[in-house]
């Protein structure tokens, strides 16, 4: 015999009803089936809320007719399909119950009060009218079917609510009840059951996976199948977590385990009995019969360290703590012994190892009971300062990863709180189950969905990802975001998932949450209206659960540099070619790193100095390893390197400044390059990387132009008065030529100065040979000397200067995986 029990989910219309038919049909053929059935999905929780509003002293009767409404519109939809049904005791059952909800209701709205048995009652109505439609729609058919009454024959003690089965009785009533009849298929309905007083008993809220196991049990089943929504368990729940995988095989313990930390698709007593009599169990889809389900047995497959990760919400964590719990015997036991009493179940419970806390969760409904029955156990300790005031921490959740092989290895915990704190996730409290099948951590509520992501992304997807957000669309920006459209199926090929979503200039921010389309992104942003800002970032990352936000600031404003240190502690890494924030106050760029520290972000910033070189990360990279910075030369300005190249090959000063800018070497204005105030920057956060305590004012700058030269003229009255300067240019060029030198404009570090001079340098130094826009870095260090270590390239330009970008904005991932 086999159990076969379909949930709401797969009652929820006579479309489905019939598709519950097709498939008992085709096993009943094979095997003798128990059919145990849910409520039509909603029917409950219309009954709880009849309850409640009546409880309340409301009307109730629109409501009670919405109720009689659906299952009237079941009842002729279901005429329709199965013409020859018999409908007339359908009728009578919706008359019954239609009766005796209407009596009670009243009562209970007289009393503004509900008593428990009468709940029960009450709540169990839906699944009778599940059975009564189910028979005989299968009757129909001509399928020897026969329901059977699971009020008389599921026993159980405890609480009206939720209470527990007694197998040993419930099985003799089954058998029997079975034992007289020959039918092809006995239909139960799950959640209800009668005490030995044979009073009404609910087997608890999503209780009818319970009934099936009892049944399955009772009868000493071949098979216990659960039918539900879903194509089995998976190692979280599907809808919150869309990349959840299908979990082949579980173990009894992996099941209960994840089903008591809250995965829904079983309910967390159903277990017990199927272990017990070690009656498989399979998870399966109504609407996907074909699926092979999950199994569950004695044995899961122990192939995967974590199977799931699950969580239990709504919680309030309380701790009772004091120095009358250090060392007294039997103080954990009379707070165990009131939370008995008062019928409140423990979700789970941590002691500090000095014994001066216990703390545990309860249901936040059971909260207010909990305080009371402890409040009053205590009274005498809490008067007397023994024990302090009860500590409540309310809207908690658990979070709990669970498999039996995380038994045999090491470090599972550790990635666990790894991604809770990738997560930003505060842990609150944490337990470890004594089998080590499943590790728990108390957080807040509001975390849960973003601690659930993370640790799934980095337990089971292994996909990380960087999730970009882009300030500023000049030169660089724009040729990043064509950078990243060329790569992205190639990082995709290598497991790593970039995604821009957001892009923002001087005017709006364009936020799309599936990513935006990098081929039409000038479209969409030109349509954006909402202004950029960190709030609107904040929020869009917080709703979308991103776990890796980058900005990428491609401006050169200052006002932005100024945001760092609030996206940093909002848990953005940063990457920016933009100079302003290394060359901003030392306190700052120290904040900056040390904000970057403090909330395991990154800050990155190789291309403010000789653009796509790799100039700061080596220069870490020595001195991480024990070199010292002794000196440092350098030619740091592609536009300053061609002009002199060209000075040398005999150009005059105002001929090259002109075709420089023509060949957009420079900036729009060439003042803001030959003032050699860019170059200082560069110099200063080469000067701070080597450890210097340095402001921008400290480093002595020699203007190619002299002080105040054409300053109250534009642009083009700039130019026009370049060639004053020519004379005198040509002529230090001779001079130097005149000792076999050449004249460059160079930053220097010697002895904890910078300045930055034009210089006349021997032919055979390394700079000499530098021009036509190429940029070199000569470090003179512990480690490299005599000879210095130079680096040598184009150190301004779109495409090497975003892909250096590129490759900070790479650096980032390293953090998250963990
Ligand atoms: P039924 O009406 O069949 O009893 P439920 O709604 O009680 O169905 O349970 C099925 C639901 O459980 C699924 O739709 C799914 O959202 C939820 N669920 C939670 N955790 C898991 C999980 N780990 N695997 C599968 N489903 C899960
Ligand atoms: N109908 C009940 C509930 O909604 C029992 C169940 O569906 O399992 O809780
Ligand atoms: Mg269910």
């Amino acid at each position: 015999m086999r159990v076969l029990k379909f949930g709401g989910s797969s009652l929820a219309s006579v479309q489905r009803f019939t598709d519950v038919i097709n498939i008992v049909k085709q096993q009943s053929d094979l095997d003798t089936i128990c059919l145990v059935l849910s409520a039509p999905q909603g029917v409950t929780n219309s009954l709880v809320e009849l309850v409640e509003i009546a409880a309340e002293g409301k009307a109730f009767e629109s409501r009670l007719k919405q109720l009689t409404e659906r299952y009237q519109v079941l009842v002729t939809d279901a005429v329709q399909l199965y013409p020859s049904m018999e409908t007339e005791s359908i009728q009578q059952l919706i008359n019954q119950q239609y009766k005796l909800l209407n009596d009670n209701l009243t009562g209970i709205q007289l009393l503004r009060y509900c008593p428990d048995h009468v709940k029960a009652q009450i709540l169990g109505l839906g699944e009778q009218f599940s059975v009564a439609l189910m028979t005989a729609m299968l009757s129909s058919l001509q399928l020897v079917c026969q329901a059977l009454d699971s009020a008389g024959v599921i026993k159980s003690q405890g609480d009206y609510l939720n209470a527990n089965a007694d197998i040993g009785l419930t099985a003799k009533l089954v058998q029997q009840a079975i034992a007289d009849s020959q039918a092809q298929i006995y239909v139960f309905a799950g959640f209800i059951s009668t005490n030995l007083q044979n009073e009404p008993c609910l087997l608890g809220r999503n209780g009818s996976d319970y009934s099936a196991a009892i049944i399955a049990a009772s009868i000493a089943a071949d098979s216990c199948e659960i039918w539900t929504d879903v194509n089995g368990v998976y190692s979280a729940d599907p809808r919150q977590v869309k990349q959840a995988k299908l979990i082949d095989k579980l173990s009894y313990d992996e099941a209960m385990e994840l089903s008591y930390f809250g995965a829904k698709v079983l309910h967390p007593k159903t277990i017990g009995p199927l272990a017990q009599f070690h009656i498989p169990c399979f998870i399966k889809n109504t609407l996907n019969p074909a699926a092979p389900g999950t199994c569950i047995h004695d044995n899961g497959n122990g192939d995967s360290l974590v199977k799931g990760i699950s969580s239990l919400e709504h919680l309030s964590l309380i701790t009772v703590s004091g120095p009358g719990l250090k060392g007294v015997v039997g103080m954990a036991s009379r707070v165990f012994s009131a939370m008995a009493k008062a019928q409140i179940s423990l979700n789970l419970i941590t002691q500090s190892s000095s014994e001066y806390s216990i703390s545990f969760c309860v249901s936040k409904l059971s909260l207010k009971v909990a305080v009371k029955a402890l409040e009053q156990e205590f009274e005498l300790e809490l008067q007397t300062g023994l024990l302090r005031p009860l500590i409540i921490q309310s809207d908690m959740a658990i979070v709990s990863l669970v498999g039996d092989g995380m038994r045999q290895h090491r470090g599972v915990a550790a990635k666990f709180f790894a991604s809770l704190a990738q997560a930003r996730v505060n842990v609150v409290a944490i337990a470890q189950d004594s089998s080590e099948r499943s590790i728990s951590a108390v957080v807040e509520h509001s975390a849960c969905k973003n601690a659930i992501k993370v640790c799934h992304e980095n337990f089971f997807s292994q996909v990380p990802s960087i999730d970009v957000f882009l300030v500023g669309c000049g030169v660089v920006g724009q040729e990043l975001l064509q950078q990243f459209k060329r790569q992205q199926a190639l990082l995709h090929n290598r497991q790593v998932k970039l995604v821009v979503y957001g892009i923002a200039n001087s005017k709006a921010l364009l936020l799309q949450s599936e990513g935006i389309d990098l081929q039409h992104w000038r479209e969409q942003l030109a349509q954006a209206t909402e202004p950029f800002s960190l709030a609107a970032l904040n929020q869009f990352v917080q709703q979308q659960h991103l776990t890796n936000p980058v900005l990428i600031d491609c401006t050169s404003s200052l006002e932005m540099a100024f945001q760092y240190a609030d996206f940093i502690q909002s848990g953005f890494h940063v990457v920016t070619p933009n100079k302003k924030a290394n060359t901003a106050s030392f306190a700052y760029y120290q904040q900056l790193r040390q904000l970057a520290l403090q909330h395991r972000r990154r800050f990155l910033y190789e291309t403010t100095v000789g653009a796509g070189l790799p100039v700061i990360d080596t220069l870490q990279g020595l001195l991480n390893a024990g070199d010292e910075l002794q000196a440092f030369e350098g030619i740091l300005s592609g536009s300053l390197s061609y002009i002199f190249g060209e000075l040398d090959a005999g150009m005059s000063l105002s001929e090259v400044t002109i075709k420089a800018r023509e060949l957009g070497f420079t900036e729009p204005d060439p003042r803001d390059d030959l003032s050699g105030m860019d170059v200082a920057r560069k110099l200063l956060i080469l000067a701070r990387e080597a450890g210097l305590e340095l402001e921008l004012s400290d480093v002595k700058v020699e203007s190619v132009l002299p002080e105040g030269f054409a300053q109250d003229k534009d642009i083009a009255g700039f130019l026009a008065e370049l060639p004053l300067l020519d004379k005198e240019f040509a002529k230090r060029v001779a001079a130097a030529k005149a000792q076999g030198k050449v004249l460059r404009y160079v930053g220097e570090i010697r002895q904890g100065k910078c300045q930055v001079v034009i210089k006349a340098i021997e032919p055979n130094h390394p700079l000499a040979k530098v021009k036509e826009g190429e940029n070199a870095l000569a470090i003179h260090s512990l480690y490299y000397q005599p000879i210095p270590f130079v680096l040598r390239g184009y150190g301004a330009g779109a495409a090497v200067t975003s892909a250096g970008v590129f490759s900070d904005v790479m650096r980032t991932l390293g953090w998250q995986q963990v």
